[in-house]
Order: C-alpha cells, then sequence, then structure tokens
C-alpha cells in the first residue's frame, strides 16, 4: 500500500519514528510532518505565511505549516497522487472525548478524510514511559483489517491505546466518544513588568463513567477505535431546532 505518515509531535517524535519503521515492510510509506510540535492545535490551516517543504530525503519530508497544512501539502504537492492510507501519530498522549476537537493529531487524518482517503488518528495513552513498539503491533493489526477495503466514505477512524505490553491488552472495542471532566485549572502569574498572564494547565485525567466510550474502553486496558464523521450536524436534532426556528 502507499501510505502518508504525519502528526502534530514534529518530524523527530519517536512516535513517528517507530511507526514509519513497523509500516515499513511491504508498504511504500512518505513522511510529511510539521518540523516542530504542533500539538493542540487543531485543524488549523496557514493563509498569511509562506509555507515550505524540506526534504530530509528517503522520502521523509517537513513543513513549517501545521499537521492539516502538512498532509494537504503531501496530497498536492509531494506525492501528487492518492495514498491508500493517511495515518497521523503515533501521538504521545491519548486523543479521547473532546480532545478529538482540539487535537491536531485527528486534524491530520480528516484533512485525508476530506478528499476520500481511508485515514486514521493513532494515539497513545501515557504521559510518559511510552511503549511505542508495543502500540505500532496493535496499529499493525487495525492496518491489516482495515486492508484494501478502507473504510466506510467521509469517516476517520480515531485509534486510542492502552500504554501497556501488547500481550496485556484485552481486546478490541468500538466506541463512542466519551466526556472528560477538566478541573479548568487556569494559572495567573506576574512578569516582569508587573502585568499579569495566565498558563492553561488543562488537566482533564478524569472523566465521566459511560460505557461504550473511549476513555472507559482505554482505561479497561482495551484498544478504542472510534469512527468520527467530519460533518458535524446533529441530524438526531434536527427535529428540535425545526421546533423553535420554523
Ligand atoms: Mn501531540
Amino acid at each position: 500500500m502507499l501510505i502518508l505518515l504525519s502528526n502534530d509531535d514534529g518530524i523527530d517524535s519517536e512516535g513517528l519514528l517507530a511507526l514509519r519503521e513497523a509500516i515499513a515492510p511491504g508498504n511504500e510509506v512518505w513522511v510529511v510532518a510539521p518540523e516542530a510540535e504542533r500539538t493542540c492545535i487543531g485543524h488549523a490551516i496557514t493563509l498569511h505565511k509562506p509555507l515550505r517543504i524540506k526534504d530530509l530525503g528517503n522520502r521523509i519530508f517537513s513543513t513549517n505549516g501545521t499537521p492539516a497544512d502538512s498532509v494537504l501539502l503531501a496530497l498536492r504537492v509531494v506525492l501528487r497522487r492518492k495514498p491508500d492510507l493517511v495515518i497521523s501519530g503515533i501521538n504521545k498522549g491519548p486523543n479521547m472525548g473532546q480532545d478529538v476537537s482540539y487535537s491536531g493529531t485527528v486534524a491530520a487524518a480528516k484533512e485525508g478524510a476530506f478528499v476520500g482517503i481511508a485515514s486514521l488518528a493513532v494515539s497513545l495513552n501515557g504521559r510518559t514511559d511510552f511503549l511505542f513498539r508495543d502500540a505500532c503491533r496493535s496499529v499493525l493489526d487495525i492496518v491489516s483489517k482495515i486492508g484494501a477495503a478502507g473504510l466506510p466514505t467521509h469517516t476517520l477512524l480515531n485509534v486510542n491505546i492502552p500504554n501497556i505490553p501488547y500481550e496485556a491488552i484485552k481486546g478490541l472495542m468500538v466506541t463512542g466518544l466519551g466526556k472528560r471532566i477538566y478541573n479548568g485549572n487556569i494559572i495567573a502569574r506576574t512578569d516582569p513588568r508587573g502585568g499579569t498572564y495566565y498558563w492553561i494547565a488543562g488537566d482533564g485525567e478524569s472523566f465521566e463513567s459511560i460505557e461504550g466510550t473511549d476513555l472507559q474502553a482505554v482505561d479497561q486496558g482495551y484498544l478504542s477505535v472510534t469512527p468520527l464523521h467530519w460533518d458535524l450536524t446533529a441530524y438526531t436534532s434536527m427535529g428540535e431546532y425545526k421546533k423553535i426556528f420554523l
């Protein structure tokens, strides 16, 4: 298969390097990713400054753009043909529940889904001591299942992997997005000129305990795959909105 890899942790991230190495046998793998970390940049694309692509050799390219820019440039400039698969990751840290809206990792995969390519975002649920080699084995399992059949149109797959040895994973669950409980911590400090500045601490380690969600599945040691649709229309609420407005 022709596979495009990207991420939001930057071109030098271990998660990306490990995935490239694991997926290379039997596939034609290209890497186009941001030159530096762009975590939490969401689906931003760059309109007001020039974008550059650096050829690092061995089908590896870095860009000064966002994750979404990188996939766009990969498809339109670097590859100029449709890959069979776009994989974004492996991200250092989970992308579950509301994370999906903030995530550059998910956005890179979404950019692939926009043009009808089977796309996956892959994240590892750890904060330190990432078991990337184990996580790569799970990714290979998923990729072999998707195979040439691809994914349903207009969808992408959001994969979250428990940071435990491959053999310890209890199985795979097809999940829905859960809900994190953010503590809302914003730290206020004083700068050298006496002005106040803020750091968003963003601790969202706790979550609502709901069966069948990504957060619950990964917490219980399951590999979580969540189908996402980039059409955000709330079709099930259309009736209620019609009652309000019509
Ligand atoms: Mn990241």
